[in-house]
């Protein structure tokens, strides 16, 4: 294994130590440089959840034993119109979990660790009564069909719409739209994946 020094505990950060981190498809892209600009040694994983085990002075969010996800964005300007807005996915300064470089000048690594450092505004709280292991696909894969459907007002039952793929985040978005109450009809390029689309995640249609 590859051994690093995280940073000393700043003022804002937080200290996990990892319980769980999903591997979501990009983990592999980064990993194996299909995107070209992978920077190695690289520690990818992007959807961890862990336990707080110290905090900065002026951490107000999280306390110690508390346990909290992180998902693909560590850091931003704060400053600019998107931060303002809340969506620092904009920001021109925003740093990636990990293949990045954070404000001190060293490289970001991410959730395939035994810890995690993370400024107090990246790190979420994981309610007590959803299993960490479970909530860890839901920092990328779960966010990336969960945050339209909010953004776009669809989240009021009864609407019908389709998923275009049955993969990482296609069968998530299958279990959120039905969870908001939705007819949802899973398209697919073969019936291989029919039995575990209407059984095990509860489609309504399948469509070949
Ligand atoms: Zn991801
Ligand atoms: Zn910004």
């Amino acid at each position: 294994p590859y051994t690093y020094t995280v940073r000393n505990t700043g003022p804002e950060d937080v200290v996990v130590k990892v319980l769980y981190c999903g591997i979501c498809h990009t983990d592999i892209h980064q990993a194996k440089n299909h995107l070209g600009a992978s920077k190695y040694p690289m520690v990818p994983g992007h959807e961890v959840v862990g336990e707080v085990v110290e905090v900065g002075p002026e951490v107000s969010k999280h306390r110690v034993g508390d346990v909290v996800g992180v998902g693909v964005i560590v850091g931003c300007c704060r400053e600019c119109r998107p931060c303002k807005a809340n969506v620092e996915q904009y920001c021109n300064k925003r740093i990636w979990s990990y293949n990045d470089v954070y404000t001190d000048g060293r490289p970001t690594q991410g959730g395939f660790a035994s810890t995690i450092v993370v400024d107090q505004k990246f790190v979420v709280p994981i309610p007590a009564d959803l299993a960490p292991e479970q909530a860890a696909p839901l920092l990328c894969a779960g966010v990336t069909v969960y945050s339209p459907l909010k953004h776009f007002g669809l989240t009021a039952p009864g609407l019908r719409g389709g998923i275009l793929g049955l993969g990482g985040v296609g069968h998530m978005g299958v279990k959120v739209a039905k969870a908001m109450g939705h007819h949802v009809t899973v398209i697919s390029s073969s019936s291989r994946k029919r039995a575990e689309a209407m059984d095990e995640l509860g489609a309504d249609a399948y469509l070949v």
